[in-house]
């Protein structure tokens, strides 16, 4: 994997502001409220061993991962904080989870029931941590009903078992119309009231349900995503109940400038005609990048002013029209602030026809990331 460490694009990643953003939930929360940082997909584009050292140091009490090998990219690097995939691994994987200490999702019975067979074979040296997961209107994995988890439970009463969590993902929280949330709570509440003793982690909250349903968390635990990087979950539909701070920004810098003609045109398609004699910049940045293709017609920020994309956006580079002259090595800011004025993941993502989250993971890994 190639880092571009020799352009001059990067995406800044304030570390200062995750933490910032990890304190102003926990301050909303219960006391003794314990936050599992979620650090998939690349901690959502911004490097996961940095992020996922700053969340810890930040207080952040574990980590999640979509994958195991996320989990034993953190194992590599010395971190060995509560790790849980919230997906599902592959049983002949999952002594391999055990050995590391990474805690698994689990989602059925079948699964458990295979697992117990393998560990009489192999003899795990460890047990292995599981978390049950509960479909309560998600529709994507866990259990849907209250005998079958009842029977999971008792299967993890063997050896080669730690029955360490359980926990629900909401589908709708970030909805300003709550009857479907509502519905999962109570779907929930009854698979928590179901069994006498409860694991030492039960999770139910996403980083919309830390926003806008705190009083519902019948949970000890909640898993910030999103939030954690300083975003709104729900886009703009509904306002922030915290003071978060967005961590990243994707800047550039002008590569080339020249004097374009009137008449002249740039890009493939040739699809923008210069109407006067104008200033055209080229950046050092494209859709190989993660910046995506559609953007045409958009804006970047120079020197505080908004400036239009001019054409269409190709795979490494991309020009934009400058309102006079600048230099080669001014600085650009495709997502963060210059001046008074911003463009937002948020913004972005409407424009795309997206979420902010896939935004944030879509940047490359071509991409500088730097750390503040
Ligand atoms: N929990 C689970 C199971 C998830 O799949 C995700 C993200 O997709 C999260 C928590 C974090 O969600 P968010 O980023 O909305 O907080």
């Amino acid at each position: 994997m190639i880092n571009g460490r020799l352009r001059d694009t990067s995406l800044i990643v304030n570390l200062d502001a995750l933490r910032h953003n990890i304190q102003e939930q926990k301050k909303a929360l219960p006391e003794n409220s314990r936050i599992l940082a979620v650090v998939k997909a690349n901690a959502y584009g911004n490097g996961l061993i940095p992020v996922a050292n700053a969340a810890l140091n930040g207080g952040a009490n574990g980590l999640c991962v979509a994958i195991l090998d996320e989990a034993l990219e953190l194992r590599d690097n010395g971190i060995e904080a509560l790790t849980l995939v919230l997906g599902i691994t592959p049983v002949e994987y999952a002594v391999i989870a055990a050995e590391a200490g990474v805690s698994l999702t689990v989602g059925s019975l079948d699964w458990l029931e295979q697992y117990h067979q393998l560990a009489q074979v192999v003899k795990p040296q460890k047990p292995l941590k599981v978390h049950l997961g509960i479909d309560s209107g998600m529709g994507r994995i866990g259990f849907t009903d209250i005998s079958t988890f009842k029977q999971a439970v008792a299967l993890l009463n063997n050896p080669e078992f730690e029955f360490e969590g359980m926990f629900t993902h909401f589908a709708t929280a970030d909805s300003p119309d709550a009857t479907y949330f509502d519905h999962q709570v109570q779907c929930w509440q009854k698979f928590v009231a179901s069994i006498d003793h409860l694991p030492p982690y039960v999770h139910m909250a996403n980083s919309a349900t830390g926003l806008w349903h705190q009083e519902t968390i019948t949970a000890n635990t909640i898993r910030m995503g999103i939030s954690m990087y300083g975003q709104n979950p729900s886009g703009h539909d509904l306002k922030l109940t915290l003071d978060l701070q967005p961590v990243s920004s994707l800047v550039s810098s002008i590569a080339f400038v020249k004097k374009l003609k009137a008449g002249r045109s740039v890009s493939y398609g040739a699809t923008y005609t210069a109407a006067k004699d104008e200033w055209l910049a080229t950046l050092p940045i494209g859709y190989a990048d993660g910046y995506p293709r559609c953007m045409t017609g958009y804006k970047v920020l120079v020197d505080g002013q908004f400036c239009e994309i001019a054409g269409r956006v190709c795979m490494d580079q991309m020009m934009i029209r400058l309102p006079k002259y600048y230099p080669v090595g001014t600085p650009v800011v495709l997502m963060g602030k210059s001046g008074e004025k911003e463009i937002t993941a948020n913004d972005l993502a409407e424009q795309a026809g997206t979420i902010n989250y896939e935004i944030l993971t879509n940047i490359s890994n071509r991409v500088h990331r730097v750390y503040q």
